[in-house]
């Protein structure tokens, strides 16, 4: 079965995609043999034994043979000098989602004295490999602590590791990966170590890179290419030494982004004659992999995490509602009680910011261009307004919509003395912060992030990361919403990995529902939340099977 699914930034761009899905009975029969491929790391269908009992509990996975991991820096020695292709000028310019600015935890050792490039230093790990290439191994400690505090808010893929530890559904796979580089998705790299993979990692944001972490994750034998103010030539060289290895080939790609992909297209397309599939994560990755399926040019499987309603529920509301309000406060240390917001698009980011302003005593008001949207603000209680009738009275502006130029210059002109303007959408042209770049208008950057912009008789207001998501570039992002994330994530490398040939064409796919659900249900136990089981006779009388999938296809939530 196939359903018409718009992501926002897809929606933009291409007006209709057309994603594959798996109907309720195809999910329910595919992951009953998933299930028996991976080890049970997937729910089972009929007949197949579940894994989370009705209130929550975790049950032991069936055993089997116990498989060695083994990892590339146990095999192999890199040591080589910057290939030409990393040197090379590209012909495609480094993407926006590799260059937004996005801060995701604290760095605990200043490294930023030592001028150094990583790629001029000879690095060692302390088993003697040096097939990394990170900012300093000497960090390895702090990044170790730091992955230590993150898995206690990533339960379900420490329930994973633990159900894994007679079974590696993953034995074999050789992932390379290209994500941001924090506490997280070390927690997830090596739950897929756990699981039986080998991984070869890479920065997708030259940014975003934790050092400490890099180095953690390289001291344990990860090869990972990845610094914090990586060049744009740096980036596509770590990204190269991740894929361009002697006697090492990847049969699997997590991506964020589609650099990697990008990558692999371009320069090294023979490699998918051996991968098994593709495992997206962002928007524009996603809609990336859209054009290459219209095109015809996919060659493998790919999964859309993106549009996973865990991934886009929790990821989007529930991590805006609670980053919001931090990336006010680290910018600007403002109250916000009683203080008039305007919010414009009431999806789902807008929906959290929202909510989360309200129940700090904000005036909130929203503006929307969908009546639905429209209808459900007001349903919640908050006043819908157009931005002009608003943009004189609010303290602060911010932009939801995944649209552009939505705060114009006018609206910039009309703003009060002190207005607080920010963006907490994809793309940084929300707010229309070139037409600020005028002679007329004086810059004054008073604070990482933070920007005065003044007016000529002395007005000024405040804008904050330069228009880019506020949150992702100032201030910290929940590890258990990204823990929701990177389950999904590796559930569908499970599932794409050991999928039977034939189950995937060479097409996007969402992951099926009843995954969905299980990356929910492995994050229950950690509420002590007591799930309700159907009984036989509701169970026929809705027409489901009592292990779920739960919902159809098409239910929004
Ligand atoms: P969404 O499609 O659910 O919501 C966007 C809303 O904006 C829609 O309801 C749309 O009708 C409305 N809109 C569009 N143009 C408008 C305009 N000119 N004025 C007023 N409203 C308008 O999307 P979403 O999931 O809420 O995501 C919104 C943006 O945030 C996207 O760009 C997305 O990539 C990004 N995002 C950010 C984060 C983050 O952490 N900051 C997380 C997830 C997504």
């Amino acid at each position: 079965m196939s359903v018409q699914v718009v992501s926002a930034a897809a929606a933009a761009k291409v007006p209709e995609v057309e994603l594959k899905d798996l109907s309720p009975s195809e999910a329910e029969s595919q992951l009953g043999l998933s299930t028996a491929a991976v080890g049970a790391m997937a729910p089972a269908a009929d007949g197949g034994e579940a894994l989370v009992s009705p209130d929550g509990t975790v049950t032991e996975a069936p055993r089997t043979v116990k498989k060695q991991i083994q990892f590339a820096d146990q095999k192999q020695e890199f040591n080589k000098r910057p290939t030409k292709i990393g040197r090379r000028s590209l012909s495609r310019s480094i993407s926006q989602s590799s260059t937004d600015s996005y801060s995701s935890a604290a760095s605990y050792t200043d490294s930023s004295d030592d001028e150094t490039s990583p790629r001029d230093k000879q690095q060692k790990n302390s088993k003697g490999s040096s097939d990394f290439c990170v900012k300093n191994i000497k960090q390895a400690e702090f990044g170790r602590r730091e992955i230590e505090i993150a898995e206690q808010e990533m339960p379900a893929l420490m329930a994973l590791r633990k159900r894994a530890q007679g079974e590696k559904p993953l034995a074999g796979a050789k992932i390379v990966g290209c994500t941001h580089i924090t506490a997280q998705t070390a927690v997830l790299m090596e739950t897929l170590g756990a699981l039986g993979a080998q991984c070869r990692w890479a920065a997708c944001n030259i940014y975003s890179t934790l050092n400490e972490v890099a180095a953690a994750l390289a001291e344990s034998g990860f090869p990972v290419f990845a610094w914090k103010g990586e060049s744009e030539d740096d980036f596509w060289w770590c990204i190269d030494r991740c894929v361009n290895v002697e006697g090492w080939q990847p049969n699997m790609i997590l991506d964020d982004g589609g650099d990697l992909t990008h990558w692999i297209y371009k320069k090294y397309p023979n490699m998918f004659k051996k991968i098994k599939g593709i495992v997206e994560e962002s928007v524009t990755g996603v809609h990336r992999l859209y054009q290459l399926s219209k095109a015809g040019k996919l060659c493998v499987p790919a999964m859309n995490v993106n549009d996973s309603v865990t991934k886009q529920k929790f990821d989007n509301l529930y991590c805006c509602r609670e980053s919001i309000l931090d990336g006010l406060k680290r910018t600007t240390d403002m109250m916000f009680g009683g203080k008039q917001v305007v919010v414009c698009g009431y999806g789902e980011v807008g929906k959290g910011c929202c909510a989360a302003l309200k129940a700090m005593g904000s005036i909130v008001y929203v503006t929307e261009i969908d009546p639905i949207c429209a209808l459900q603000a007001c349903m919640d209680g908050f006043r819908l307004v157009k931005l002009n009738e608003v943009i004189r009275q609010v303290d602060i502006v911010i932009t939801c919509t995944g649209n552009k130029n939505v705060v114009t210059r006018e609206h910039l002109d009309r703003m009060k003395n002190s207005c607080i303007v920010c963006n907490m959408g994809h793309s940084n042209t929300e707010i229309d912060v070139a037409s600020l770049r005028t002679p007329e208008l004086t810059w004054e950057r008073v604070r990482s992030q933070v920007d005065h912009v003044i007016w000529p008789d002395g007005k000024r207001i405040v804008l904050l990361a330069e228009g880019r998501l506020l949150n992702l570039s100032c201030s910290t992002v929940p590890t258990f919403v990204l823990s929701i994330t990177a389950t999904t994530q590796a559930l569908a490398l499970i599932e794409l990995y050991n999928a039977p040939e034939g189950r995937y064409k060479q097409d996007v796919y969402l992951l099926p529902k009843k995954m969905d659900e299980y990356v929910a249900s492995l994050h229950l136990p950690t509420f002590d939340a007591h799930l309700t089981e159907l009984t036989d006779e509701q169970a026929k009388y809705l027409g489901l099977n009592k292990n779920g999938p739960f919902k159809p296809n098409y239910y929004r939530y």
